[in-house]
């Protein structure tokens, strides 16, 4: 038997219209994470996904309470519910960006790329905040000297599960984008395991790394291990929606296209370049999705809002609630 907010959950899956806002796995910026619950808790999001870190699920929490105080009548008291991202370690979403020389051209070409603002050129030398840095890989991409690199984490998922688990935890999502199956499999029967039965449970994975014969396998067993409380993120182009001037939704369309003509008993949600355009561009293909997750592109769009030192004055933050209610709504 479901609670009221798994109730709630199904409802919007099924209707097709389910909105998760993704803070980053690698995001451990608390104040931020803090406004950009709160604004996404006002526009609407049925779930929001944080990093499975305690000070950033509480982050979340504060948010969501402070949005919940201003008692708006069309804010729903039991919504967003709290999902927590845990990853294996060669997905892209468990990376940090380090700097593996200690000079460079100073040429800055990273630092303009970057929409998490993690990198400084001081006196010379670049600087990383890794608690911004979720990982996305701009920066590394357009280094003319090859300085960057990455540092991925491998998470003991079964004991940060049993940790954060009681902190008021309503989904789990596993991100899984690797062509290696049987690592996805033990870890996702260690998620089925520990997540309670009446929760719902997300598999993050793309086409990017596996044929489609292999993405249809991985689908399969995810499906034999957790049956239909399973969600499945169709991970497009992964932390992609920042990009300007691509057609970055097709990627996770496709992938969810691939999903679905498996023809299981489970919802299928895009992600990874997703943007307002995403549920429209799926209804053209003939794509029957459950919803939509929006990451990158969602945090960029109030970026300019939640980054101000006086973010809670009220023209910024009702600017910045309308601009995030336009994107919930697209889904809607
Ligand atoms: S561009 Fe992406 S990977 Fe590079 S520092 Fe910024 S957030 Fe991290
Ligand atoms: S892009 Fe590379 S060379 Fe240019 S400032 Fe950044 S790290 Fe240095």
């Amino acid at each position: 038997m479901m609670n009221k907010v798994q109730g709630k959950i199904k409802q919007a899956l099924e209707r097709g219209e389910f909105f998760k806002f993704i803070c980053a796995v690698g995001n451990e910026d608390m104040e931020l994470v803090k406004r950009l619950a709160m604004i996404y808790t006002l526009a609407g999001a049925h779930v929001i996904d944080v990093a499975a870190d305690p000070d950033m699920i509480q982050g979340v929490i504060e948010g969501r309470d402070k949005a919940h105080q201003m008692a708006l009548p069309n804010v729903d008291p039991d919504l967003p519910a709290l999902m927590i991202s845990v990853g294996l370690k060669d997905d892209p979403h468990t990376r940090k960006v380090y700097v593996k020389k200690e000079t460079c051209s100073q040429c800055g070409q990273c630092l303009s790329v970057c929409l998490h603002q993690c990198l400084k050129l001081i006196g010379g030398k670049l600087h990383i905040e890794e608690k911004r840095c979720i990982g996305c890989g701009r920066c590394a991409e357009v280094c003319p000297e090859n300085v960057l690199d990455y540092i991925h984490r491998e998470t003991d998922i079964a004991g940060v599960l049993e940790s954060v688990l009681p902190l008021g935890i309503d989904m789990v999502e596993l991100h899984a984008s690797t062509s290696d199956t049987a690592k996805i499999e033990e870890k996702w029967r260690i998620v089925s395991e520990t997540v309670p039965q009446d929760m719902f449970v997300s598999c993050s994975i793309g086409s990017g790394y596996v044929s489609p014969r292999e993405l249809a396998q991985q689908i399969q067993m995810i499906f034999r291990i957790t049956g239909k409380r399973t969600i499945i993120q169709a991970d497009g182009l992964p932390m992609g929606g920042g990009a300007e001037g691509k057609p970055i939704s097709l990627q996770a369309v496709a992938t969810a296209d691939i999903i679905l003509r498996e023809g299981l008993p489970v919802y299928v949600q895009a992600s990874g370049g997703t943007n307002d355009q995403t549920k429209a561009l799926a209804h053209i293909a003939g794509v029957k999705l459950n919803g939509v997750g929006v990451g990158s592109y969602a945090r960029k769009l109030i970026w300019p809002e939640v980054n101000r030192t006086d973010f809670y004055q009220k023209d910024i933050f009702n600017t910045a609630i309308l601009k995030a209610k336009h994107l919930v709504d697209s889904v809607k």
